[in-house]
Protein backbone atom coordinates (compact mmCIF):
# COMPACT_ATOMS: atom_id res chain seq x y z
CA UNK A 1 0.00 0.00 0.00
CA UNK A 2 2.32 2.59 1.03
CA UNK A 3 4.49 1.48 -2.56
CA UNK A 4 1.59 2.12 -4.04
CA UNK A 5 1.28 6.02 -2.50
CA UNK A 6 4.50 7.04 -3.06
CA UNK A 7 4.25 6.06 -6.85
CA UNK A 8 2.33 9.27 -7.10
CA UNK A 9 4.68 11.29 -4.84
CA UNK A 10 6.37 14.05 -7.35
CA UNK A 11 6.80 16.96 -4.75
CA UNK A 12 7.36 16.43 -1.13
CA UNK A 13 7.77 18.96 1.74
CA UNK A 14 10.63 17.64 4.26
CA UNK A 15 10.37 19.21 7.38
CA UNK A 16 13.50 18.82 9.77
CA UNK A 17 13.31 19.52 13.42
CA UNK A 18 15.94 21.34 16.18
CA UNK A 19 16.42 18.35 17.72
CA UNK A 20 17.74 16.19 14.37
CA UNK A 21 19.69 19.08 13.41
CA UNK A 22 21.87 20.03 16.38
CA UNK A 23 24.04 18.00 18.49
CA UNK A 24 24.12 17.20 22.29
CA UNK A 25 25.82 20.84 23.04
CA UNK A 26 23.04 22.09 20.91
CA UNK A 27 25.04 22.90 18.13
CA UNK A 28 24.36 22.10 14.14
CA UNK A 29 25.58 18.93 13.63
CA UNK A 30 27.26 19.35 10.15
CA UNK A 31 27.87 15.28 10.27
CA UNK A 32 23.34 14.83 10.02
CA UNK A 33 23.11 18.09 7.80
CA UNK A 34 25.34 16.80 5.50
CA UNK A 35 23.86 13.10 5.59
CA UNK A 36 20.29 14.69 5.15
CA UNK A 37 21.32 17.00 1.96
CA UNK A 38 23.05 13.91 0.40
CA UNK A 39 19.72 11.97 1.01
CA UNK A 40 17.39 14.85 -0.85
CA UNK A 41 20.37 14.64 -3.64
CA UNK A 42 19.22 11.07 -4.14
CA UNK A 43 15.45 12.36 -4.32
CA UNK A 44 16.62 15.09 -6.70
CA UNK A 45 18.48 12.32 -8.71
CA UNK A 46 15.47 10.16 -8.89
CA UNK A 47 13.16 13.30 -10.33
CA UNK A 48 11.68 14.60 -6.99
CA UNK A 49 11.15 18.11 -6.25
CA UNK A 50 11.79 18.97 -2.83
CA UNK A 51 11.56 21.83 -0.47
CA UNK A 52 12.53 21.96 3.31
CA UNK A 53 11.07 22.90 6.38
CA UNK A 54 13.74 23.43 8.81
CA UNK A 55 13.88 24.77 12.33
CA UNK A 56 17.80 24.95 14.21
CA UNK A 57 18.20 28.92 13.91
CA UNK A 58 17.26 29.71 17.42
CA UNK A 59 19.26 26.47 18.19
CA UNK A 60 22.39 27.27 16.10
CA UNK A 61 22.19 30.90 17.19
CA UNK A 62 22.29 30.48 20.70
CA UNK A 63 25.44 28.31 20.35
CA UNK A 64 26.80 31.41 18.52
CA UNK A 65 25.68 33.74 21.37
CA UNK A 66 27.37 31.98 23.81
CA UNK A 67 23.76 31.11 25.66
CA UNK A 68 23.89 28.17 27.58
CA UNK A 69 20.14 27.84 28.24
CA UNK A 70 17.73 28.52 25.84
CA UNK A 71 16.99 32.13 25.52
CA UNK A 72 14.32 32.70 27.61
CA UNK A 73 12.58 36.71 26.41
CA UNK A 74 10.82 36.72 22.93
CA UNK A 75 13.60 39.23 21.52
CA UNK A 76 16.67 37.02 22.92
CA UNK A 77 15.14 34.18 20.72
CA UNK A 78 14.72 36.30 17.78
CA UNK A 79 18.15 37.42 18.11
CA UNK A 80 19.27 34.11 18.50
CA UNK A 81 17.18 33.07 15.31
CA UNK A 82 18.60 36.19 13.30
CA UNK A 83 22.06 35.01 13.87
CA UNK A 84 21.11 31.07 13.57
CA UNK A 85 19.54 31.60 10.30
CA UNK A 86 22.43 32.44 8.44
CA UNK A 87 24.54 29.67 9.65
CA UNK A 88 21.39 27.65 8.96
CA UNK A 89 21.74 28.42 5.25
CA UNK A 90 25.02 28.29 5.25
CA UNK A 91 25.42 24.55 6.37
CA UNK A 92 22.96 23.55 4.12
CA UNK A 93 24.49 25.36 1.17
CA UNK A 94 28.13 23.97 2.39
CA UNK A 95 26.54 20.62 1.78
CA UNK A 96 24.09 20.82 -1.24
CA UNK A 97 27.32 22.10 -3.31
CA UNK A 98 29.04 19.09 -3.60
CA UNK A 99 25.90 17.91 -5.57
CA UNK A 100 25.20 20.91 -7.29
CA UNK A 101 22.76 21.62 -5.50
CA UNK A 102 21.63 25.12 -4.92
CA UNK A 103 19.53 26.48 -1.89
CA UNK A 104 16.97 29.52 -1.41
CA UNK A 105 16.13 30.67 1.80
CA UNK A 106 12.06 31.33 1.93
CA UNK A 107 10.98 33.29 5.48
CA UNK A 108 7.38 32.86 6.48
CA UNK A 109 5.07 34.25 9.01
CA UNK A 110 1.43 33.47 9.25
CA UNK A 111 -0.23 36.44 8.82
CA UNK A 112 1.45 35.81 5.05
CA UNK A 113 -0.07 32.67 4.00
CA UNK A 114 -2.96 34.25 6.16
CA UNK A 115 -3.81 36.42 3.05
CA UNK A 116 -4.34 35.00 -0.02
CA UNK A 117 -2.50 37.48 -2.17
CA UNK A 118 1.22 36.93 -0.24
CA UNK A 119 -0.14 32.61 -0.53
CA UNK A 120 0.09 33.22 -4.08
CA UNK A 121 2.84 34.90 -4.27
CA UNK A 122 4.98 32.16 -2.29
CA UNK A 123 3.51 29.48 -4.07
CA UNK A 124 4.22 31.20 -7.62
CA UNK A 125 7.68 31.81 -5.86
CA UNK A 126 8.15 28.48 -4.60
CA UNK A 127 7.06 27.17 -8.04
CA UNK A 128 9.86 29.37 -9.75
CA UNK A 129 12.16 28.28 -7.50
CA UNK A 130 11.65 24.32 -7.85
CA UNK A 131 11.53 24.47 -11.91
CA UNK A 132 15.07 26.55 -11.72
CA UNK A 133 16.07 22.91 -9.50
CA UNK A 134 16.51 25.16 -6.62
CA UNK A 135 15.87 23.55 -3.31
CA UNK A 136 13.52 26.41 -1.23
CA UNK A 137 14.68 26.03 2.37
CA UNK A 138 11.68 27.68 4.86
CA UNK A 139 11.52 28.85 8.45
CA UNK A 140 9.58 31.07 10.24
CA UNK A 141 10.64 34.19 9.94
CA UNK A 142 11.25 34.57 13.59
CA UNK A 143 12.35 38.67 13.70
CA UNK A 144 8.43 39.70 12.91
CA UNK A 145 6.51 37.19 14.64
CA UNK A 146 5.78 37.14 18.44
CA UNK A 147 3.84 33.89 19.66
CA UNK A 148 0.35 35.24 19.64
CA UNK A 149 1.24 35.59 15.80
CA UNK A 150 3.18 32.72 14.90
CA UNK A 151 2.64 29.41 13.04
CA UNK A 152 3.02 27.86 16.47
CA UNK A 153 5.70 25.71 15.37
CA UNK A 154 7.51 24.26 12.38
CA UNK A 155 5.15 21.45 11.96
CA UNK A 156 2.19 23.45 11.89
CA UNK A 157 4.24 25.41 8.92
CA UNK A 158 5.30 22.43 7.25
CA UNK A 159 1.44 21.03 6.94
CA UNK A 160 0.41 24.85 5.69
CA UNK A 161 3.25 24.65 2.91
CA UNK A 162 2.23 21.35 2.10
CA UNK A 163 -0.88 23.44 0.45
CA UNK A 164 1.32 26.59 -0.57
CA UNK A 165 3.65 23.82 -2.76
CA UNK A 166 0.81 21.68 -3.43
CA UNK A 167 2.94 19.07 -2.79
CA UNK A 168 2.14 15.09 -2.22
CA UNK A 169 3.76 14.14 0.72
CA UNK A 170 4.84 15.54 4.11
CA UNK A 171 7.82 13.73 5.72
CA UNK A 172 8.49 14.67 9.37
CA UNK A 173 11.67 13.74 10.42
CA UNK A 174 12.22 13.75 13.95
CA UNK A 175 14.22 12.22 17.00
CA UNK A 176 11.72 9.38 17.60
CA UNK A 177 10.98 6.40 14.85
CA UNK A 178 7.55 7.49 14.56
CA UNK A 179 4.41 7.95 16.37
CA UNK A 180 3.91 4.88 19.03
CA UNK A 181 1.02 3.49 21.22
CA UNK A 182 2.34 5.04 24.16
CA UNK A 183 5.13 7.31 25.28
CA UNK A 184 8.27 4.92 24.27
CA UNK A 185 11.19 6.99 26.91
CA UNK A 186 8.93 6.04 29.98
CA UNK A 187 7.15 3.11 28.74
CA UNK A 188 8.71 -0.22 27.74
CA UNK A 189 5.19 -1.67 26.40
CA UNK A 190 5.16 1.60 24.01
CA UNK A 191 4.93 -0.11 20.24
CA UNK A 192 5.45 2.16 16.95
CA UNK A 193 2.03 2.39 14.68
CA UNK A 194 3.16 1.84 11.01
CA UNK A 195 -0.21 3.04 10.03
CA UNK A 196 -2.93 5.84 11.37
CA UNK A 197 -5.32 5.55 9.00
CA UNK A 198 -6.97 8.55 10.48
CA UNK A 199 -6.29 11.60 13.15
CA UNK A 200 -9.16 10.61 16.07
CA UNK A 201 -9.71 11.81 19.56
CA UNK A 202 -7.67 8.34 20.55
CA UNK A 203 -4.81 9.37 18.44
CA UNK A 204 -4.86 12.79 19.44
CA UNK A 205 -5.27 11.63 22.73
CA UNK A 206 -2.26 9.54 23.08
CA UNK A 207 -0.32 12.15 20.99
CA UNK A 208 -0.83 13.84 24.10
CA UNK A 209 -2.87 17.26 22.54
CA UNK A 210 -6.36 16.49 24.85
CA UNK A 211 -4.84 16.76 28.41
CA UNK A 212 -2.90 13.61 28.41
CA UNK A 213 0.54 13.29 30.03
CA UNK A 214 1.40 10.95 27.80
CA UNK A 215 2.97 12.59 24.92
CA UNK A 216 6.10 14.35 25.00
CA UNK A 217 8.45 15.90 22.35
CA UNK A 218 6.07 17.22 20.46
CA UNK A 219 3.56 14.62 19.54
CA UNK A 220 0.67 16.54 19.69
CA UNK A 221 1.93 19.25 17.43
CA UNK A 222 3.37 16.26 14.92
CA UNK A 223 0.10 14.81 15.02
CA UNK A 224 -2.11 18.12 14.18
CA UNK A 225 0.47 18.86 11.07
CA UNK A 226 -0.80 15.48 9.80
CA UNK A 227 -4.44 16.16 10.39
CA UNK A 228 -3.81 19.52 8.59
CA UNK A 229 -2.08 17.97 5.79
CA UNK A 230 -4.51 15.11 5.37
CA UNK A 231 -7.06 17.34 5.28
CA UNK A 232 -5.61 18.99 2.35
CA UNK A 233 -4.81 15.44 0.24
CA UNK A 234 -1.61 15.10 1.19
CA UNK A 235 0.10 11.62 3.11
CA UNK A 236 2.55 12.46 5.91
CA UNK A 237 5.30 10.27 7.43
CA UNK A 238 7.25 10.92 10.09
CA UNK A 239 10.51 9.04 11.07
CA UNK A 240 13.73 9.83 12.64
CA UNK A 241 16.08 12.00 11.37
CA UNK A 242 18.52 10.54 12.87
CA UNK A 243 18.41 7.26 11.42
CA UNK A 244 20.88 6.56 8.24
CA UNK A 245 18.77 6.10 4.64
CA UNK A 246 16.18 6.81 6.04
CA UNK A 247 14.60 9.70 3.99
CA UNK A 248 15.05 7.41 0.98
CA UNK A 249 13.77 4.49 2.51
CA UNK A 250 10.66 6.27 3.48
CA UNK A 251 10.09 7.86 -0.48
CA UNK A 252 10.78 4.17 -1.64
CA UNK A 253 7.58 2.88 0.56
CA UNK A 254 9.52 1.55 3.03
CA UNK A 255 8.06 0.46 6.00
CA UNK A 256 9.61 2.80 8.61
CA UNK A 257 8.09 5.16 10.89
CA UNK A 258 4.55 5.67 10.78
CA UNK A 259 2.39 6.52 7.60
CA UNK A 260 -1.09 9.02 8.25
CA UNK A 261 -3.13 8.57 5.20
CA UNK A 262 -5.05 11.81 4.33
CA UNK A 263 -8.44 12.51 4.73
CA UNK A 264 -10.05 11.18 1.47
CA UNK A 265 -12.45 14.20 1.00
CA UNK A 266 -9.08 16.75 1.01
CA UNK A 267 -9.72 18.22 -2.36
CA UNK A 268 -13.56 18.25 -2.23
CA UNK A 269 -12.96 20.24 0.76
CA UNK A 270 -10.70 22.96 -0.70
CA UNK A 271 -13.22 22.73 -3.73
CA UNK A 272 -15.97 23.41 -0.96
CA UNK A 273 -14.33 25.96 0.62
CA UNK A 274 -14.05 28.66 -2.56
CA UNK A 275 -17.60 27.21 -3.79
CA UNK A 276 -19.64 28.09 -0.52
CA UNK A 277 -17.19 29.60 2.04
CA UNK A 278 -15.37 32.30 -0.04
CA UNK A 279 -17.59 34.92 -0.76
CA UNK A 280 -17.37 36.46 -4.15
CA UNK A 281 -16.25 39.80 -5.14
CA UNK A 282 -16.50 40.01 -8.57
CA UNK A 283 -17.27 39.20 -11.76
CA UNK A 284 -15.56 37.43 -15.23
CA UNK A 285 -17.89 37.14 -18.15
CA UNK A 286 -16.56 34.56 -20.23
CA UNK A 287 -17.28 34.04 -23.99
CA UNK A 288 -19.01 30.84 -25.25
CA UNK A 289 -15.53 29.31 -25.97
CA UNK A 290 -13.58 29.88 -22.67
CA UNK A 291 -17.11 28.25 -21.03
CA UNK A 292 -17.06 25.46 -23.32
CA UNK A 293 -13.51 24.76 -22.56
CA UNK A 294 -14.07 25.26 -18.66
CA UNK A 295 -17.34 23.22 -18.64
CA UNK A 296 -16.03 20.34 -21.11
CA UNK A 297 -12.37 20.30 -21.24
CA UNK A 298 -10.84 21.24 -17.79
CA UNK A 299 -9.15 24.03 -18.57
CA UNK A 300 -8.23 27.30 -17.09
CA UNK A 301 -9.28 30.59 -17.96
CA UNK A 302 -7.30 32.26 -19.88
CA UNK A 303 -7.48 36.00 -20.68
CA UNK A 304 -8.49 35.60 -24.27
CA UNK A 305 -11.48 34.48 -23.37
CA UNK A 306 -12.69 37.25 -21.13
CA UNK A 307 -15.08 39.48 -22.30
CA UNK A 308 -15.97 41.94 -19.06
CA UNK A 309 -14.66 42.02 -15.70
CA UNK A 310 -17.23 43.42 -13.26
CA UNK A 311 -16.71 44.57 -9.32
CA UNK A 312 -13.35 45.38 -7.82
CA UNK A 313 -11.28 42.58 -6.68
CA UNK A 314 -7.87 41.62 -5.19
CA UNK A 315 -5.06 38.98 -7.07
CA UNK A 316 -6.74 35.65 -4.62
CA UNK A 317 -10.34 36.33 -4.72
CA UNK A 318 -13.07 34.53 -5.00
CA UNK A 319 -14.40 35.92 -8.50
CA UNK A 320 -18.25 34.48 -10.40
CA UNK A 321 -17.71 33.41 -13.81
CA UNK A 322 -20.30 33.70 -16.03
CA UNK A 323 -21.47 33.78 -19.71
CA UNK A 324 -22.79 35.59 -22.08
CA UNK A 325 -26.27 34.74 -21.09
CA UNK A 326 -25.52 36.06 -17.48
CA UNK A 327 -25.88 32.94 -15.71
CA UNK A 328 -22.88 31.62 -13.48
CA UNK A 329 -21.46 28.20 -14.28
CA UNK A 330 -18.36 28.03 -11.77
CA UNK A 331 -16.75 30.12 -8.98
CA UNK A 332 -12.82 30.43 -8.73
CA UNK A 333 -9.86 32.29 -7.40
CA UNK A 334 -8.65 35.14 -9.52
CA UNK A 335 -4.42 35.01 -10.51
CA UNK A 336 -4.94 38.68 -11.32
CA UNK A 337 -7.21 41.40 -9.86
CA UNK A 338 -10.10 43.39 -11.45
CA UNK A 339 -7.74 46.02 -12.58
CA UNK A 340 -5.03 43.53 -14.18
CA UNK A 341 -7.63 41.09 -15.46
CA UNK A 342 -9.51 43.99 -17.16
CA UNK A 343 -6.65 45.04 -18.92
CA UNK A 344 -6.09 41.68 -19.87
CA UNK A 345 -9.09 41.33 -21.49
CA UNK A 346 -9.11 39.15 -25.09
CA UNK A 347 -5.56 39.07 -24.82
CA UNK A 348 -3.20 36.07 -25.38
CA UNK A 349 -1.18 35.13 -22.53
CA UNK A 350 2.19 35.90 -24.09
CA UNK A 351 1.23 39.28 -23.58
CA UNK A 352 0.35 39.69 -20.10
CA UNK A 353 3.86 40.71 -19.00
CA UNK A 354 4.04 43.44 -22.27
CA UNK A 355 0.72 44.51 -20.64
CA UNK A 356 0.62 44.82 -17.46
CA UNK A 357 4.80 44.87 -16.81
CA UNK A 358 4.71 42.00 -14.75
CA UNK A 359 3.70 38.28 -15.42
CA UNK A 360 1.89 36.24 -12.32
CA UNK A 361 1.14 33.30 -14.79
CA UNK A 362 -0.80 32.35 -18.45
CA UNK A 363 -3.67 31.68 -16.25
CA UNK A 364 -6.49 34.28 -14.67
CA UNK A 365 -8.18 31.73 -13.08
CA UNK A 366 -6.15 28.33 -13.25
CA UNK A 367 -7.90 24.96 -13.02
CA UNK A 368 -7.06 24.01 -9.09
CA UNK A 369 -8.94 27.15 -8.24
CA UNK A 370 -12.04 26.65 -10.19
CA UNK A 371 -15.09 24.84 -9.20
CA UNK A 372 -17.98 24.14 -11.44
CA UNK A 373 -21.00 24.96 -10.27
N1 LIG B 1 11.77 28.79 13.82
C1 LIG B 1 12.41 28.09 14.87
C2 LIG B 1 13.89 27.89 14.59
O1 LIG B 1 14.30 27.83 13.47
C3 LIG B 1 11.85 26.69 15.08
C4 LIG B 1 10.44 26.56 15.53
C5 LIG B 1 10.02 25.09 15.65
O2 LIG B 1 10.80 24.20 15.41
O3 LIG B 1 8.90 24.80 16.01
O4 LIG B 1 14.68 27.75 15.48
Amino acid sequence: MRKELLKTVKRVVIKIGSRVLTDSDGALDMAVIGRICDEIAMLRDQGLQVVVVSSGAVAAGRSELGLTDKPRTIPHKQAAAAVGQTRLMQAYETSFTPHNLKTAQVLLTSEDLGSRQRFLNARATLDALLGFGIIPIINENDTVVVDEIKFGDNDNLSALVTNVAEAHLLLILTDIEGFYTADPTTDPEATLIPLIKAVTRDVERVAGGSGSSVGTGGMATKVAAAKKAGKNGVATIMVSGKRKGVITAALRGEEVGTLFLPSDTGLNRRKHWIAYTLKPSGKIVVDDGARNALLKKGKSLLPSGIVKVEGKFERGACVRLTGLDGVEFARGLSDYSSNESSRLIGCKSLEIEGILGYHYGDVIVHRDNLVLL
